[in-house]
């Protein structure tokens, strides 16, 4: 497979598109991000790596964050993890609140906002620095001991964050959080906070689509039956709302964040990563996406 050509074609026919979607200005320090940026890279399990564009550039991780959280969480707690958030696509916005009532504060899955702070609250009762916990797990998975959170942009958010403030203590209102809210919202905003290149995105996502396992140190991160079902939770809720377009167009399990970026796993061969920060109308990168379709378009590969 010339993976290193069907990049390059990807970027040269993209380039209409770089710069349509709208950077996430809710966190004022990601609106000052050009739309046009764009990086890609693959990375397969037998450690080769291909890229295109600014596939070095490191980038705010946002709820891509809420992969490696909930991995964290999950090898922690295994299926106990479920008693406080569900497995379900919620069909609602990443940031939405509507469910939560009706739902007695069981949030429908992980990476929705909600239940990333529920994921967070298992890191903060077991962690002294949840956040600090998260960045060293990233760091053992993708191999680079410079990954970090940006100050600023975690700080940018913060002063903005009334909303995922009221859902943490609105469950904690029914019992679903065991910590204090705001500081499981301090700790939640800093992983999102993350800086990230597309080649380290991938390299960490790896162990996905290798059975459980970091393919470069052979490290067992959770068995290969928890690889399939994080992949599979991934495929239903990994991109809010559009998880079924995407799905649909895409065919691979993905997690997206709003800075952009836009995590992918095919088991057996490859992590791919994207990054372009233009948003569509449900906060997943719209080039990212595009360039995710054509990926698995002209590769003939897919989960499916
Ligand atoms: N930090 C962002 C938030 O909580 C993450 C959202 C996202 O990437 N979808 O709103």
């Amino acid at each position: 497979m010339n993976y290193s050509g069907i990049l390059d074609q990807i970027h040269r026919d993209l380039k209409p598109w770089l710069g349509k979607g709208r950077v996430a200005s809710y966190i004022p320090e990601l609106a000052n991000i050009s739309a046009e940026r764009f990086g890609m890279a693959i990375v397969r399990t037998t450690g080769e790596v291909f890229r295109t564009g600014e596939a070095d550039t490191r980038f705010s991780i946002q709820s891509i964050s809420k992969l490696f959280a909930c991995t964290l969480a999950f090898q922690l707690l295994g299926d106990d993890l479920w008693q406080r958030v569900g497995r379900e696509p919620s069909g609602t916005a990443f940031n939405s609140l509507v469910q939560l009532e009706a739902e007695q504060g069981k949030p429908r899955n992980p990476f929705i906002n909600a239940g990333a702070l529920v994921v967070t609250d298992v890191l903060c009762r077991r962690f002294v620095k949840a956040e600090t916990a998260l960045v060293e797990f990233i760091r053992r998975l993708s191999g680079e001991r410079g990954i970090g959170y940006d100050a600023a942009v975690a700080q940018s958010e913060l002063q903005h964050a009334h909303r995922n403030r009221a859902m943490a203590h609105f469950m904690a209102s029914f019992g679903n959080l065991k910590m204090p809210p705001d500081l499981v919202v301090d700790a939640y905003t800093r992983q999102c906070a993350i800086s990230m290149s597309s080649v380290e995105l991938a390299r960490a996502a790896l162990f996905l689509a290798n059975r459980g396992a970091v393919p470069s140190t052979g490290e067992q991160i959770v068995d290969a039956s928890s690889a399939k079902r994080l992949s599979a939770l991934m495929l239903t809720c990994g991109t809010y709302d559009a998880a079924g377009d995407f799905v649909y167009r895409v065919g691979l399990p993905a997690k997206s964040g709003v800075g952009g970026g836009i995590v992918a796993v095919l088991p057996g061969e490859m992590a791919v990563c994207v990054w372009s920060p233009g948003l569509d109308a449900n906060g997943n990168s719209l080039a990212g996406t595009l360039a995710l379709e054509w990926l698995t378009t002209f590769t003939g590969q897919s989960i499916f």
